[in-house]
């Protein structure tokens, strides 16, 4: 694993509480879609030095490395909201292998929890350069839509990238709102979600319970144990 520095050059909400963080990219990093790194910063007021895993959620083909995560009360998180433009921290990596499979045709079906949805918005913003005869579908689980983080760039993606589909999931959505399914990631919406997929490499990632419950279903209606990956975010 490479230790890299990594220069903030900008920050922006991506939905209710959730900060998008882009750093340049520096030269000779090289990352496959759906990896991650770990972000380590700086030692602050008291803090120890502090380091979290984040998947990277621009695409390789990109000149910045993204990350994007909930801002909530851990000293890592206060550290990381302190940041501005022009601060540099280390990235450890890339790490992981959440990514597509080698056959440019193999069908994949990817499913994420809330912000479990980075590495594959990674996976899908590189599809939209490469294009190929793969089929996507994406179910993407929220609770309400303002919490559902790049939610437009991904309505964007379903109607431009061919073969790609997006299923929203809305568990606490007034029924009024959204054109999706209500209610958690069941059988019935991964049902719907394979239909149309050749035996599909199946990609989860998001809460632990959240990745327990799919990987469970998805096995249950009789995916096979390897056609099955998942990456657990911790601390959701
Ligand atoms: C490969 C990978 C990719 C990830 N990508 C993202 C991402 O893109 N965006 C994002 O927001 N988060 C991501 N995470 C999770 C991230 O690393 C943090 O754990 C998460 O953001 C919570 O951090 P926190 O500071 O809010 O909570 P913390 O205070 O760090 O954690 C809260 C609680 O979570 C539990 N916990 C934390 N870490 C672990 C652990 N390693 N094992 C078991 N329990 C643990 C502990 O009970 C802890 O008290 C990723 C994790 C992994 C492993």
């Amino acid at each position: 694993m490479t230790t890299w520095d990594l220069r903030l050059a900008s920050r922006r909400d991506v939905a209710q509480g959730t900060v998008a963080f882009r750093f340049g990219k520096p030269d000779g990093m090289r990352f496959r879609a759906g990896q991650a790194i770990d972000l380590v910063l700086p030692a602050a007021r008291g803090e120890p030095q502090a380091r979290h895993a984040f998947s990277i959620a621009s695409a390789p083909y990109e000149d910045h490395v993204e990350v994007a995560t909930r801002m909530r009360d851990s000293a890592f998180k206060r550290a990381l909201g302190a940041l501005v433009p022009g601060d540099k921290v280390s990235g450890d990596g890339p790490f992981g292998s959440l990514g597509l499979p080698a056959d440019p045709a193999r069908d994949v079906l990817l499913v994420a929890g809330g912000i479990g949805v980075t590495p594959f918005l990674s996976i899908l913003r590189q599809a939209s350069r490469d294009g190929g005869p793969r089929r996507l579908c994406l179910v993407y689980s929220n609770r309400r839509r303002e919490e559902a983080a790049y939610l437009d760039e991904l309505e964007q993606l379903a109607e431009t990238v061919p073969g790609f589909r997006l299923v929203s999931v809305m568990t606490r959505e007034p029924l009024t709102r959204g054109a999706g399914p209500q209610g958690h990631v069941n059988a019935t919406v991964l049902g719907a979600a394979r239909a149309g997929l050749h035996r599909p490499l199946c990609l989860i990632a998001g809460p632990p319970a959240m990745v327990s419950s799919v990987r469970d279903g998805l096995v249950a209606s009789g995916v096979a144990e390897d056609d099955v990956r998942d990456e657990v975010f911790f601390g959701y």
